[in-house]
């Protein structure tokens, strides 16, 4: 299953270099660094929030993922800079990745 499919399905897997070792964001099938090949990691990772900003009675978070990539995620929660959190939903609207934390 591709990256997007397994997202569709509510699963964010970490996309990784099975050579280099690096997360390669946004996911794709070959390495950019070293064209090695990628593999979808079900794997434990750090989300930390970075940035946050809020709209109507929504927060919207900047979330950096394992020191590496950042993703938009909605909370209903106020947001601390800083703070560790996770994923609790995801997948895919409108053609948009879409993400949810706590
Ligand atoms: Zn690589």
């Amino acid at each position: 299953m591709s990256f997007e499919e397994n997202l569709s399905k509510g699963q964010f897997l970490i996309p990784k270099c099975t050579q280099c070792k690096k997360i390669i964001w946004p996911s794709s099938d070959y390495c950019s660094y070293c064209f090695g090949k990628i593999e979808l990691k079900k794997q434990d990772f750090e989300a930390k929030i970075v940035e946050f900003s809020k709209k109507n009675d929504d927060y919207f978070c900047l979330v950096e993922i394992e020191n590496s990539f950042r993703i938009i995620a909605k909370t209903y929660q106020t947001p601390t800079i800083g703070k560790i959190v996770s994923i609790s939903k995801c997948g895919i609207k409108d053609r948009d990745y879409f993400f949810e934390i706590n």
